[in-house]
């Protein structure tokens, strides 16, 4: 993982504007399919469980888990085993 922010640029490759859009989205706008069941859900419709340290997204039709998100000493790392797509 880099340190410093300039490591982080991706300046000049076409491929740059479309991981920024990736990125920039509101998240409970976004719809998001199973990986388990193939369902798509809205995923601010869905219920989070957890706290401050660790939360997670379980699909409503079959209760796999579809992202886990948590907090560590370094930064946050995010999970989305569970999730096949992720519409923006
Ligand atoms: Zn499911």
């Amino acid at each position: 993982m880099a340190d410093n922010i300039a490591d982080l640029i991706l300046g000049g490759d076409p491929g740059t504007h479309l991981l920024q859009q990736a990125f920039s989205f509101d998240i409970t706008l976004t719809k998001i399919r199973c990986a388990a069941c193939n369902t798509v859900s809205g995923l601010g419709s869905l219920a989070v469980d957890g706290g401050s340290l660790e939360v997670r997204v379980r699909c409503a039709d079959c209760g796999s888990d579809l992202m886990r998100a948590r907090r560590t000493q370094k930064g946050c790392v995010l999970e989305m085993q569970g999730a096949r797509h992720l519409y923006f």
